[in-house]
């Protein structure tokens, strides 16, 4: 389902070139949830946007379905990422004048939903997500768990078939991880939804079936639970 080969990436810092990733191979199966744990720095949001095609990698092969994603160009990305996947980020990137419900709205404007039922579709996923009592704040008037849960209800309203997901129980007290990892899980077993999670926490990786464990830009195990 998504398959990555001898995956490298370098990022220049002035004239030197500083290698990230160094050679990654994985075969990751449609419905996995699969964590991916590292030492800070080991490149993991970095292979996260290099296999989600926002950022291109050095070298290396990179297998979604039938697309191969290393090979698009900026357009054809864009086109790809908004129709098969979902991003939740480290930092949320919300648009801060927007509110709750624009905030997914707009991933639906970008998908090409009609108006009419772009606000139904938003409010669905707000719901799954426990949010639609505060649909009408704004991120700076909403506690970091609700943002996360707005960034998440963003990335699940197009019902994308693979979700890649930077630390989303990152900055949560204890009970609203589980509840988001719940409703992770609930998704991954109904609409057989592939996720890859980047975690510190021991407890959500309690919820995936594999674990991937990184060090220093390369895969050192891979463990099926
Ligand atoms: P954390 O757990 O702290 O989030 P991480 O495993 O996600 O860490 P990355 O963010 O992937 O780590 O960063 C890996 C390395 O790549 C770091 O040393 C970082 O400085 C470097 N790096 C990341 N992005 C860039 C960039 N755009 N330009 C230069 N170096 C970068
Ligand atoms: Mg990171």
């Amino acid at each position: 389902f998504i398959q990555v080969r001898d995956l490298h990436k370098d990022f220049k810092l002035g004239k030197e070139d500083i290698h990230i990733l160094k050679g990654i191979d994985l075969d990751i199966e449609q419905g996995e949830m699969v964590a991916l744990l590292g030492p800070s720095g080991s490149g993991k949001s970095t292979f996260l946007n290099v296999l989600g095609g926002l950022v291109p990698p050095t070298s290396g092969d990179i297998m979604i379905r039938d697309y191969r994603i290393s090979d698009m160009t900026e357009n054809e990305l864009c086109l790809f990422r908004r129709e098969h996947l979902g991003f939740i980020f480290q930092s949320y990137n919300l648009i801060s004048t927007m509110t709750a419900m624009e905030n997914v709205a707009l991933a639906l404007t970008f998908a090409g939903v009609k108006k009419e039922i772009r606000q139904q579709r938003a409010q669905e996923a707000l719901e799954v997500v426990g949010l639609v009592d505060r649909m009408g704040h704004k991120p700076s008037e909403l506690s970091g768990g609700q943002q996360q849960r707005v960034s998440i209800a963003r990335a699940l309203v197009n019902h994308p078939e693979i979700i890649l997901a930077d630390e989303p129980t990152g900055n949560l007290d204890s009970k609203t991880s589980a509840d988001i990892m719940e409703m992770i899980t609930r998704l991954n077993r109904e609409e057989k939804q592939t996720f890859v999670i980047v975690t510190h926490d021991p407890d959500t990786t309690k919820y995936c079936t594999k674990v991937i464990h990184m060090c220093d830009g390369l895969i050192e195990a891979e463990v099926n639970q």
